[in-house]
């Protein structure tokens, strides 16, 4: 397959970090979320984890200086033999242009941006019932499983939690915010012939079948 760089885009809730992880099985990709790396950020204490969490914490995006400046490095550490999967970032146009900055530099260019497209109602649904594992950062619903006070993460085992913007006044603010902020970066990638919509409802292998069928 030829397509290597993706970028992931969507509303919170969409099923974006569910994808991505497939996709970077299927694709032996470099995985980049930017909100994996302000978690881990967060957990290991550092400086940018403690200014970023203020930002999370009340839904709204983290200042794009500090940001950009966070993916250059990811972009610089790791090798590009394999294409990249970058999940939350770009995630308005000034990052969107930082970002093509980058590539440029380094000679790389985007092939795809796949739009994951969910109705609102179903994304607050969605996000007040999802659970994200410790360890391997998988997200999951755990509506079904009422009653279990220590739900386990089903790929590792490990122990889940609910992050603290999934709950329901930060959800709010983000799904604003993605319409405010985000939400024009689709245009600017479909005017460079980029962007494919993903019905992201329906199962997860649902939906990954339609993934691949983008990538073909
Ligand atoms: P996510 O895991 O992608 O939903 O990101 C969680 C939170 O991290 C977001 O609500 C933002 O506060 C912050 N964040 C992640 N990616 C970005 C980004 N590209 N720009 C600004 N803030 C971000």
């Amino acid at each position: 397959m030829d397509t290597s760089n993706i970028i992931l885009v969507g509303p919170p809730g969409a099923g974006k970090g569910t994808q991505a992880i497939m996709l970077r099985e299927k694709l032996d990709a470099l995985y980049i979320s930017t909100g994996d790396l302000f978690r881990s950020h967060l957990s290991n204490e550092t400086d940018l984890g403690k200014e970023a969490q203020k930002y999370m914490s009340a839904g709204e995006l983290v200042p794009d200086a500090l940001t950009i400046n966070m993916l250059s490095q990811e972009l610089e550490k790791k090798a590009d033999d394999h294409g990249f999967i970058l999940d939350g970032f770009p995630r308005n146009v000034v990052q969107a242009d930082a970002l093509s900055e980058l590539l440029d530099r380094k000679d790389l260019s985007i092939d795809l941006v796949l739009f994951f497209n969910v109705p609102n109602d179903e994304l607050v649904r969605r996000l007040s019932t999802r659970y994200t594992c410790k360890v391997c950062q998988a997200p999951q619903n755990i509506n079904e499983s009422e009653g279990n006070a220590t739900p386990k993460c089903n790929l590792c085992e490990g122990e889940l939690y609910q992050r603290s913007d999934d709950a329901p006044e930060s959800i709010k603010r983000r799904l604003d915010v993605y319409d405010e902020e985000t939400k024009p970066i689709l245009n600017y990638y479909e005017e460079q012939n980029l962007l494919t919509e993903i019905n992201s409802v329906g199962s997860v292998e649902e939906v990954f079948t339609r993934v691949e069928g983008a990538l073909q």
